[in-house]
């Protein structure tokens, strides 16, 4: 079987999509992501993007699995419990999709150096503010896309950031840091599964699309209230006072 057949294959429902195309699906097992935290936005994205073909994925979280979690990180089981989710993910991953391969780094985000390998995305599904600023910082540093998603409560929100080098807008245009960035995370805030499952879904696809330039929503954030079902959306504008901006 030679690789179109073997694509054709196991894609066949996404290759017999209007817009995607078995040149898109090549494109694909190409790329390079990188996933911070593997909670319950990472495990299910980083599921869901290998199982759509993606053909690298690095994913990073210092975490082990604790039965608290098992109620939104549905890839998790109770056997689980104590062992590294980067290791459980890897597993899972590549029992599903054997072509793609995984790293794994049990590491705060920032201790992370991104010149050890070229990401082609950064996705971050941390829960606390400290990785979300430093990621932003080295992801316009860089100039890797970043796409960027939070929950709490039941309100999530999402943004990718293209980060190219000859324009600006970035995470910290529209929050711009003041005061004690570890206060306000949204670790200790109650949420349902199926809340943060819609949000991983939604950076999945956002992601997705992005990868093979079929994204134009890029600079605008999404806002999800699970309480209303809804979805609402609004550019962001380049913030010319923001610190990273170094045009
Ligand atoms: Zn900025």
């Amino acid at each position: 079987m030679d690789i179109n057949d073997s694509l054709v294959s196991r894609f066949y429902s996404q290759i017999i999509l209007e817009d995607f195309s078995i040149q898109d699906q090549e494109n694909l097992l190409k790329k390079e992501i990188t996933i911070i935290g593997c909670g319950g936005l990472g495990s299910p994205l980083s599921v869901y993007l290998a199982a759509s073909g993606i053909g690298r994925i690095n994913l990073v979280d210092p975490d082990k699995v604790e039965i608290r979690n098992l109620h939104r990180q549905v890839f998790f089981q109770e056997e689980d419990i104590g062992k590294f989710k980067v290791d459980v993910l890897k597993d899972h991953i590549e029992g599903l999709n054997s072509h793609c391969r995984v790293s794994t780094f049990k590491n705060k985000s920032w201790e992370i150096n991104f010149n050890e390998y070229s990401s082609d995305m950064i996705f971050d599904c941390s829960d606390n503010f400290r990785t979300k600023y430093s990621l932003n910082e080295a992801c316009v540093k860089y100039n890797v896309p970043f796409c960027n998603a939070s929950v709490s409560d039941s309100d999530g929100q999402l943004a990718l950031f293209k980060n190219r080098v000859d324009s600006h807008c970035c995470y910290n245009c529209l929050f711009p840091e003041n005061g004690d960035i570890d206060a306000n995370d949204c670790a200790e805030s109650g949420v349902l599964g199926p809340t943060v499952s819609l949000v991983a879904s939604l950076q999945a696809l956002m992601g997705l699309k992005y990868l093979l330039n079929k994204f134009n929503d890029t600079e605008t954030i999404f806002r999800v209230s699970s309480k209303k079902i809804s979805i609402e959306k609004n550019k962001i504008l380049p913030n010319s006072s923001c610190r990273l901006n170094k045009l």
